[in-house]
């Protein structure tokens, strides 16, 4: 018997990665070494103090109840102070912190608790798919804002017309960016901050990256802004900057009645984050960040010898400040899933093109740093053979 998916499954976009997929699996049957600089995980492993101290919570009973809908007080007393120290923003831990199972279950959540079936939705293109999908399964619609080179992949705010704006109920924003790498800074915060004022809409930052950038660069939070807190919230994650991918463990800050809109749709549909887990993230945010500071030197290596490499074939990468990502434009005469798959079939490197990010990302492919300086030094020789052929 065949059941047929609801309206708002058929309406998500196809996965157009399916097609590399295939091919990557092709490739590695004809017994090639693949590197595969597609996947935005880290490589390696959780910190060892991190993992003790989840094996420690974990023995204790205390920890194996259902957690608190919102989060552990300790975890989210911890956020603030955390926010506190880095940014320099106050927190209310009870009413402006919650706890998630991962910034991408907050992200895909958040829609549920704000927008109405045809509501607009401002979202970055190309972007991390959550923010498009998140609209889609509440049934509403999104205005794609383009990320172009010309504005530093910065959403033009002004082209978005008046009409759409008024009738958006949120906007997404992510900075440092997945998939171009880009950063913004105080300027372009405080004009999304007049902008959000003027029409009357959540802003929804997601700042999943701001601890893994390089070259001593810190990026800031969109809640430093000036009345940032009135009119949005800041999703995190504890994946990228700990290499907790697996752990599913995040957090969302700022104007209390969006988190607790939030907490609301999430009160019913999870039952938290495990309590155990929660207690290993207070000894990730407040333990010694000397792990922080090297994971950012290796991904500071990688990214040297790529972008080196890149140049040195005649291809003009952006060189990124934060996130593992780089965002190169194909040569001349291709396409993102043509060049991506010349680089898969002809040199076994796994990349993933621009446009399956969104349409505004054709003509780029992204790498990930995610192999080895060695790995990746070998993925650049491959490049400079291809090239020369
Ligand atoms: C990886 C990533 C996330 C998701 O992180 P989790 O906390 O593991 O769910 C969110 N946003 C962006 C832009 C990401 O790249």
């Amino acid at each position: 018997m065949g059941f047929e998916r609801s309206n708002r499954l058929k309406e998500l976009p196809p996965y157009l990665f399916q097609e590399l997929d295939r091919l990557k699996v092709e490739v590695q049957s004809r017994g090639i070494d693949v590197i595969d600089l597609g996947v935005g995980d880290p490589d390696l492993p959780t910190p060892s103090h991190i993992v003790e101290a989840l094996r420690e919570a974990v023995k204790d009973p205390s920890t194996h109840r259902y957690p608190s809908y919102s989060g552990m007080n300790d975890f989210r007393d911890c956020v603030a102070r955390w926010y506190e120290k880095r940014f320099g923003v106050q927190l209310n831990p009870s009413k402006e912190v919650i706890t998630l199972i991962g910034s991408k279950e907050g992200i895909a959540h958040i829609h549920l608790a704000f927008v109405n079936p045809g509501d607009v939705v401002l979202v970055p293109s190309p972007a991390y798919p959550v923010y498009h999908s998140g609209t889609v399964l509440a049934g509403g619609k999104s205005y794609f804002m383009p990320l172009k080179a010309e504005n530093n992949f910065l959403p033009d705010l002004d082209s978005i017309p008046p009409s759409v704006a008024s009738q958006a109920k949120m906007m997404f924003i992510n900075y440092p960016n997945n998939p171009t790498g880009a950063t913004a800074e105080g300027d372009f915060f405080e004009k999304v901050v007049a902008f959000a004022k003027k029409y009357e809409i959540i802003v929804c930052h997601d700042a999943a990256y701001s601890e893994m950038s390089f070259d001593g660069y810190r990026p800031m939070s969109f809640l430093e802004i000036k009345g940032a807190k009135d009119v949005g919230i800041e999703f995190h994650s504890l994946s990228k900057t700990y290499n907790m991918t697996g752990w599913r463990i995040g957090f969302a800050v700022g104007h209390s009645e969006v988190i607790g809109g939030l907490g609301q749709v999430k009160s019913n549909i999870d039952s938290g984050a495990f309590n155990a887990i929660q207690r290993a993230a207070i000894v990730a945010l407040e333990g010694d960040q000397s792990c922080v500071k090297e994971m950012q030197y290796i991904y500071q290596e990688r990214r040297d010898v790529l972008v080196e490499g890149l140049k040195s074939v005649g291809l003009n990468p952006y060189v990124p400040k934060a996130t593992f990502y780089v965002w190169c434009p194909v040569p001349e005469g291709t396409t993102s899933t043509g060049f991506a798959m010349t680089l898969l079939r002809e040199a076994g490197i796994v990349t993933t093109p621009g446009n399956g990010f969104g349409e505004p990302g054709e003509g780029y492919i992204r790498m990930a740093l995610t192999v080895s300086k060695e790995r990746v030094a070998e993925a650049v020789e491959r490049i400079r053979r291809l090239f020369r052929n």
